[in-house]
């Protein structure tokens, strides 16, 4: 049997739509569930295999995308909140109860601070940007995936016309070295 990587991938993949406007994603406890308002699109979606993204359960990988943090409110609940791990670069705010992560927020340096990571999975509204591509994808080996998996995995996500990634997907990956870049004085030579 096929590993599960993620529902929205198993079983094809639907599109989003270009002009969605966002929505609210909650938490899953059964009642006094945390709300979060997203008011646009995501952007980067994709699977995630790295050891501290959210998954639900059963699945081999996350799906998370980003948003820009202005557009990320927090509407009911915010006391079950809570940093699962203050040292990371990531700082995910999870629910107490159900274990969730609502949203990831950076607040260090870093090219990607200004913009939140989400589960638009937890969302009830349709139309939210599909997944884009895999990334971290030998990541699941180090949390006990057996490696002689990996090429029906990565398969699998290019079955749903998904790249696989050891990092993160090449436009993200240049826009870190370019912050790197410029932070450390680099003059970008003419093409
Ligand atoms: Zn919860
Ligand atoms: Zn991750």
């Amino acid at each position: 049997m096929a590993p599960s990587i993620h529902p929205l991938i198993d079983n094809g993949i639907t599109k989003g739509d270009p002009n969605f406007p966002g929505g609210t994603i909650q938490c899953l406890c059964p009642s006094n569930q945390v709300v979060v308002a997203l008011k646009s699109n995501i952007a980067h979606n994709h699977a995630c295999g790295c050891s501290k993204c959210w998954k639900p359960a059963g699945s081999l990988f996350s799906v998370v995308g980003v948003i820009p943090r202005d557009n990320l409110k927090v509407e009911a609940n915010e006391s079950k909140l809570s940093i699962v791990d203050p040292s990371a670069v990531i700082q995910r705010h999870a629910c107490r109860d159900c274990g969730v992560h609502m949203y990831g927020r950076i607040e260090k340096e870093h090219p990607f601070r200004g913009l939140d990571f989400v589960h638009a999975e937890l969302s009830k509204q349709k139309g939210w940007q599909e997944p884009q591509f895999a990334g971290f994808v030998s990541s699941i080996i180090e949390q006990g995936f057996n490696p002689e998996g990996m090429a029906a995995v990565r398969s699998k996500f290019r079955a749903n016309g998904l790249e696989t990634y050891d990092a993160l997907s090449p436009p993200l990956m240049d826009l870190i070295a370019t912050f790197t870049a410029q932070k450390s004085g680099i003059k970008f030579s003419n093409l």
